[in-house]
Order: structure tokens, then C-alpha cells, then sequence
């Protein structure tokens, strides 16, 4: 075994290879750049170097930067985590010859496997099904419309270069092909730097099933059962479970013998992922399930695996790169029970699931059951990495036991800060058709709105109940309980106060706050009871905890967010004059501007796309008006809250 690991990564999954790279008696060595140098991971390992900027390209994502670190630290070998360098075949031999032993599969098997196109080629050669298609290297745009005719719609467009559901275009109809077609090149060359795309037959109500398999370089391999991923929310995986609900040992061993010989065709040794779209029409069936494409690394749904199985898949990674044998032979692997992973982000589900990074004003996780988390209380979620705050696991003896597991892990998870997606994956828990198992990928986008993935009216009564904190807070004693006893001596006393107390019936008073961004007012009322506040004629929420954290509070009920602050009048009075004004809602990339100085535009009108977070997000007009100035181009970093340009309100002629 290794005497010492440098972890190429960052966030919870430096966390969790730290944990048991020291486990297993290792010197571990983390490496930060400049947005982390007080990041947990930093601080969970034994020494740690800085490699650069934020920008993940000039640190995280830096060979150079990393041999350098990895040659400093006398590390032995690297482990890269999932994301940044770890699918990259370049990086894998940039280790060998730095006489480091990269923890991964041989760089020949990363790049054999890193194209869709060319992976599926050499799966069909080695009898694996893959979905049918076009995976050819012909790309001029007529001759891929009539593939994807000859195919039949629906169909799906891929970067062959793809990953993380970037640049996947689903495409209805021919009439549609051509704009998603260069959609799909626009969103590959930017994220990817290269243009391939393949072309593949839509499966109907898909279920997304993987498989986890292991190969040593002995010439042994195993998988140790499936995932289901099919809870996606735009391909990307929310919720992941094992095993999969309605799997049977037959088929099982008839996918895990696909995947073992997927890894055997390309020389394979590590963990691997191999994945397979499955017809979810009529349950999981022999036949009915489709190789798409096999990750060369572990993946962030690991945990449910080691939570059925009782392997530490990090482990087995290490023991392999070290040259030891598989730890357990296929019949010596055994799955128990149920698991469950939900992935926490920092992102506003009630606002098309923008990232919402920030610093984290109070944290507390769940007691009892596996979090992975790259945070802690005090963390600040940046914006230039991608947006998880943690994984929950739950496991359970049965799908339903996990479940609840997990429910109550949610309910009784706090971040405040960063909006997060704690209330939509709650009401997921609770969602009849995925308690039952009957769900495909496109489950979550059809019920976003049931799901609360949709703009919601304001918490009135979790405002009341900030309002009456911020009260306390700004003008002295709490809102809630000043007594009005003469007793109290000159300080307490209500003469003193600052709070507009008269001598007569009730009185109120309206106070101006800003709740979410959007200014409100709250009514105080006294009468001879004390104070009582109100906000939209609601009183205060019992059933909610409130944090402060500067000049705002925090008010946390049923996992969803309301944040308040004293109106500024002067800030506001601003905002409304400038009320046409569109910003950069995140740091990020301009990457293109539709619109032109002096065209008329209509309400919800594609203005510019940003992107932020590794996902490209859309500005529209927030109504009918004319373009009067553009302040950024595209290409253009723009922090958050950077002007882009101003619409003047008016109808569009
Ligand atoms: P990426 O590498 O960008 O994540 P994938 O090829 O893994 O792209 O596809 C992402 C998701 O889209 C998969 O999890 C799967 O559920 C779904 N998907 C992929 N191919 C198909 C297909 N041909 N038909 C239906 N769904 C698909």
C-alpha cells in the first residue's frame, strides 16, 4: 500500500478519499486554489500546497500545476476525485512520467473510452448492446438531419466529448433538428473545446441503470451491482438508489456480465462505471437495456454502493493502483438492503435552479445516517466551482425504509445562506410515483411544479417571523415579548425603547423590509399585550428557525429559504429606477447577446446567456421595451450584479 496520496480534488469528495486514505495509514496531501485556502478539505489533510486562481482551468485543472505539488509533496500517488482531471488521459501519463502512480485505469482505456462515439464503436465490436444511432465521424449537417430521420424521432444529439448532461439536445421533430443541432455544437465547443456530436434514438421513458464494476490488472473483474439514476432533473442525477427497484438477480447478472465485458474489451483496471438507458415502459426486462457510455473514474453516486455492499470503493481504488488483487471474487459480494443518495445544492429550485453561492451562515446536518459534505458552518459555497454542498446516504432494509430514512435526514438538515434544493428533494421523498418506483428521467421535469421546482408565492408568515427577529435586533429587546410593566428599570424600560410605544389603544406601524429582493411591508402593532407583527396579514410562523448573519436573518421552514433585511430606502428607490436594468445574476462567462442596441423586445424575449457553475443560463426581458445600452460583449467576465445592459419599458411596436 501507498505511504502517501495527493488528492487532485476538491470539496466533499477531497473529503471523503482523505478519510480513508488516512484510514489506511497514508500521508495525505491536499492541494488548494486561491477561493480555498480555507476550504475542509485544506484543513482535513495532513499538509496542503496552493496551485493558483479560482479558475479551475489555471488551478484544479492545471497538470502542471499539480505535477509540480505532487513532486514538492514526495506524494506516491494521486488520486483525482471524479470532475476536473480525472477522465484525462493526458494527466494520467503527465503522472507516470513524473513516477507517480495515477489511481485510475491505464491512460489507453481513459482516452478508448473518453469519446461516446468511439466507446460505442468498440462496445458493439464486443457484443455489448448500445443504443441505436448514428456514431460515425460524417458531421456536416445535412447528412446528420437524415441519420436522425432514417433513426426516427424522438432522438437525442450528444457531444461526443460530452459530460455532465452538457450540450444534450432532445430533439421532437425534424422541422427542430438543425437549431438543436447548433445548440448542441455551440454548448460542446464551449464546454468541451471540440464539436463531434452522435445522434441516438430517444429511448422511451428511459431509466437510467449503471453499473459498478472493478477490474484489478491481474486480469480479474467484477461489478458490484447496479444503480438507478433515473431521478435527473436536465440529465443531471438528483437522487440515486441501489439496487434498482424492480431489478432481479437474472437480469443483474445478465448487465453486470455487459459491463464486466465493456471492461474487459478495453483493458480496463479501477473503478468504473458502465451505464445503460433502459426502456422503463414495462419494467426492467431482459433485452430491453442499452450501453451509452462508461466512466473512467468513481462517481459521485458511490456511496449507495458502499452502503449495500459494506465496501469502501476508495479503498479497493488504492488497493488496485498498488497492484494487489481484487479483494472479492464476484460470488464473494453480497448486497444488503437498500440505499438511497440525495445530492444538496446550492441552487434556488423555485428559480429555474440558478446556483446560489454565498457564505454559509448556519449549517447543521442530520444525525444517523452518511453525509458527505465539503463544508461546514462558516464555508462559503463558491461560484466557481460547481454548486453540491453534500450527499446524503441513507440505507435501510428496504426501499421504503431508506426512503423515510431519508426524509427525516432532509427535514432535519439546516443551511442557511445559499438557497438550496432542500425542499424539493423533499417533496421527491414524498412523491407517490417515486415511493413506488415507478420513475424514468424525465419524471422530475414533467412535475417540476408539483415538486415546488416553480416560482412560489413569499412565506408571509416565515417573513412575520423574520421581520419580528430583524425588529428585535435593530431596535432593541425582542418584538415578540416586551412587556409593558413600569416596573422596569430606565433601560428596559418601554419609555426608553426606540420602538414607537404610545400611551392609548392599539396602535401599528408599518416598517419597510425587503424579503427575497422584493420590498414588503410589516405592520407592528401594540396594544396592551405586547407587539405583535404581521406581514401580508400573516403573523409569525411557529414551525421555523431564524439565523442572522449580518444585516439579514435568515428564516428556515419546511427546507425552503425567506431572507429579510431592513429596506435601504435609498437602495431601493435605486432599484426602481433602475428597474430595467439586467445584471448578471452569478459571476460568470457572457456568452452571447441576442439582441441589438435599439430593438424593440417583448416580455420573457431571450436577452443574453451566461454561464455560471458549468450551466449556461438564459436572461429574458423582465418586460416589453427597447434595448438603450449594452455595457458588456460576450467573452466578458462579469461578476455578479454586473450590468449587461438597460430595457426601457415600453410596448414593443
Ligand atoms: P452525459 O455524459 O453528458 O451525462 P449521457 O450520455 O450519460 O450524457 O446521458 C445523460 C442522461 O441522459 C443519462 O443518464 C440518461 O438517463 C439519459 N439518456 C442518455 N441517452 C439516452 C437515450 N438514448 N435515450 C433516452 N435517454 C438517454
Amino acid at each position: 500500500m501507498f505511504g502517501s496520496v495527493l488528492i487532485a480534488n476538491r470539496g466533499e469528495i477531497a473529503c471523503r478519499i482523505a478519510r480513508t486514505a488516512k484510514r489506511l495509514g497514508m500521508r495525505t496531501i491536499a492541494v488548494y486554489s486561491a477561493a480555498d485556502a480555507d476550504a475542509l478539505h485544506v484543513r482535513l489533510c495532513d499538509e496542503a500546497y496552493p496551485i493558483g486562481p479560482a479558475e479551475a482551468r489555471e488551478s484544479y485543472l492545471s497538470t502542471a500545476r499539480l505535477i509540480e505539488a505532487v513532486q514538492r509533496a514526495r506524494a506516491e500517488c494521486i488520486h483525482p476525485g471524479y470532475g476536473f482531471l480525472s477522465e484525462n488521459a493526458d494527466f494520467a501519463e503527465a503522472c507516470a512520467r513524473a513516477g507517480v502512480v495515477f489511481v485510475g485505469p491505464p491512460p489507453a482505456a481513459i482516452r478508448a473510452l473518453g469519446l461516446k462515439d468511439r466507446a460505442k464503436a468498440l462496445m458493439e465490436a464486443a457484443g455489448v448492446p448500445v443504443v441505436p444511432g448514428y456514431h460515425g465521424e460524417r458531421q456536416e449537417p445535412k447528412f446528420l438531419k437524415e441519420k436522425a430521420y432514417e433513426i426516427g424521432y424522438p432522438v437525442l444529439i450528444k457531444p461526443a466529448a460530452g459530460g455532465g448532461g452538457r450540450g444534450l439536445r432532445r430533439v421532437e421533430r425534424h422541422a427542430e433538428f438543425e437549431a438543436a443541432l447548433d445548440a448542441a455544437i455551440r454548448e460542446s465547443e464551449s464546454a468541451f473545446g471540440a464539436s463531434r456530436v452522435l445522434i441516438e434514438k430517444y429511448i422511451a421513458a428511459p431509466r437510467h441503470i449503471e453499473i459498478q464494476i472493478f477490474a484489478d490488472r491481474h486480469g480479474n473483474v467484477v461489478h458490484l451491482g447496479e444503480r438507478d439514476c433515473s431521478l435527473q432533473r436536465r440529465h443531471q442525477k438528483i437522487v440515486e438508489e441501489a439496487p434498482a427497484p424492480g431489478m432481479t438477480a437474472d437480469l443483474r447478472a445478465q448487465i453486470g456480465a455487459a459491463a464486466v465485458e465493456a471492461a474487459r474489451a478495453v483493458r480496463y483496471s479501477g473503478a468504473g462505471t458502465v451505464e445503460f438507458v433502459a426502456d422503463g415502459t414495462a419494467g426492467l426486462r431482459a433485452g430491453a437495456f442499452w450501453f451509452i457510455e462508461m466512466n473512467t473514474r468513481l462517481q459521485v453516486e458511490h456511496p449507495v454502493t458502499e452502503a449495500i455492499t459494506g465496501l469502501d470503493l476508495v479503498e479497493w481504488q488504492f488497493r488496485i493502483a498498488a497492484g494487489e488483487q481484487l479483494p472479492l471474487a464476484q460470488e464473494q459480494i453480497r448486497l444488503n438492503g437498500h440505499a438511497v443518495e440525495a445530492r444538496v445544492y446550492a441552487e434556488d429550485a423555485e428559480n429555474g435552479f440558478l446556483p446560489s453561492p454565498g457564505p454559509i451562515a448556519a449549517l447543521q446536518w442530520p444525525a444517523g445516517i452518511r453525509v458527505d459534505a465539503g463544508v461546514e458552518a462558516g464555508s462559503t459555497i463558491s461560484a466557481f466551482y460547481d454548486p453540491m454542498i453534500a450527499k446524503l446516504i441513507a440505507h435501510g432494509a428496504t426501499r421504503e425504509a431508506a426512503l423515510d430514512r431519508l426524509k427525516s435526514a432532509l427535514e432535519h438538515t439546516v443551511i442557511a445562506g445559499p438557497r438550496t434544493n432542500l425542499c424539493f428533494l423533499m417533496a421527491l421523498c414524498r412523491a407517490p410515483a417515486f415511493r413506488s418506483g415507478r420513475i424514468d428521467t424525465g419524471f422530475v421535469d414533467r412535475n417540476l411544479a408539483a415538486l415546488g421546482g416553480v416560482p412560489h408565492q413569499p412565506d408571509y408568515a416565515a417573513a412575520a417571523l423574520g421581520a419580528a427577529r430583524l425588529l428585535a435586533q435593530s431596535f432593541g429587546g425582542t418584538a415578540q415579548t416586551v412587556a409593558l410593566d413600569g416596573e422596569n428599570s430606565e433601560a428596559d424600560s418601554p419609555w426608553a425603547a426606540r420602538d414607537g410605544f404610545q400611551l392609548g389603544g392599539p396602535r401599528s406601524l408599518t416598517v419597510p423590509v425587503v424579503v427575497d429582493g422584493v420590498s414588503l411591508e410589516a405592520t407592528v402593532s401594540y396594544g396592551a399585550d405586547g407587539i405583535g407583527v404581521a406581514v401580508n396579514g400573516a403573523a409569525p410562523a411557529q414551525d421555523a428557525q431564524t439565523f442572522a448573519a449580518g444585516e439579514d436573518v435568515y428564516v428556515l421552514r419546511h427546507g425552503r429559504q425567506t431572507r429579510l433585511r431592513l429596506a435601504d430606502f435609498a437602495a431601493s428607490a435605486l432599484a426602481e429606477a433602475g428597474e430595467g436594468t439586467i445584471v448578471a445574476p452569478m459571476h460568470g462567462r457572457l456568452l452571447e447577446i441576442f439582441v441589438h442596441l435599439g430593438d424593440h423586445v417583448a416580455a420573457g424575449q431571450r436577452l443574453a446567456i451566461i454561464e455560471a457553475m458549468k450551466m449556461e443560463h438564459t436572461l429574458s426581458a423582465p418586460f416589453a421595451g427597447t434595448v438603450r445600452a449594452i455595457a458588456a460583449a460576450p467573452g466578458a467576465q462579469l461578476v455578479e450584479g454586473a450590468e449587461i445592459m438597460l430595457i426601457e419599458r415600453g410596448e414593443t411596436r
